[in-house]
């Protein structure tokens, strides 16, 4: 009798336990790829909880994802040599970054005089909620002209030529706004990595669409 109740504890438990493996496979965000430069991040795939980018800071106090410093380096390197001058005005952003961020545009839309919910809804349109922003992951850059030497046009025609020779992608583009949830943005560079970026401009696709 003894016996059958270990056995039934013991069958309990492993369900107990299985069950839970389960819920949380289930419930687990987005996996990361072996190559975790082609990690996707938008408002439907979360970035992982155990996530943990090891970081560069550039001169001016922005911190990237070591991997992408060099091709970065080089790519501004051979701007510079076209008489082009961009400057990273946004990198990698922690966590509570991104929530401060919506939290500021929620209260900017209040102070419009828009409701609670609706100031959520609209600062929705603008930034990326927690856990949904390339940038957390340190892979993204804004990239910006230095106006001192260029306009922020010259910088962007630059990039959209340029950038994937360096392993970047234009990751909102104006005709893709319907698969990437965001609007263009010519400033926004993702990088995937030389390889992963040919094909993506050869092609004219997304990085939504390149991994699907
Ligand atoms: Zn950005």
């Amino acid at each position: 009798m003894k016996r059958k109740n270990k056995i039934l504890k013991f069958l309990i438990i492993a369900i107990f336990i299985l069950a839970g493996m389960a819920t949380l496979k289930f419930i687990q965000p987005e996996k990361i790829p072996n190559d975790y430069t082609i990690i996707l991040v938008n408002e439907k795939h979360a970035i992982p909880e155990n996530y943990n980018p090891k970081l560069t800071q550039l001169s001016n106090g922005i911190y990237i994802d070591s991997k992408i410093y060099p091709d970065l380096q080089k790519m501004f390197d051979d701007a510079r040599n076209d008489g082009v001058y961009p400057v990273v005005s946004e990198g990698y952003r922690t966590h509570e970054q991104q929530y401060q961020m919506m939290k500021d545009k929620i209260n900017s839309f209040i102070n419009e005089g828009y409701s609670g919910n609706e100031a959520e809804r609209l600062a929705k349109n603008w930034v990326a909620e927690v856990g949904k922003s390339e940038h957390e992951l340190g892979l993204a850059v804004d990239i910006n002209a230095d106006l001192l030497y260029s306009s922020d046009e010259e910088v962007y025609s630059w990039l959209a030529d340029n950038a994937y020779k360096y392993g970047f992608i234009l990751r909102y583009p104006p005709d893709k706004e319907d698969i990437t949830g965001i609007d263009y943005e010519p400033w926004h560079y993702r990088y995937v990595g030389i390889d992963t970026a040919l094909e993506i401009y050869e092609q004219q696709i997304t990085l939504e669409e390149y991994l699907s």
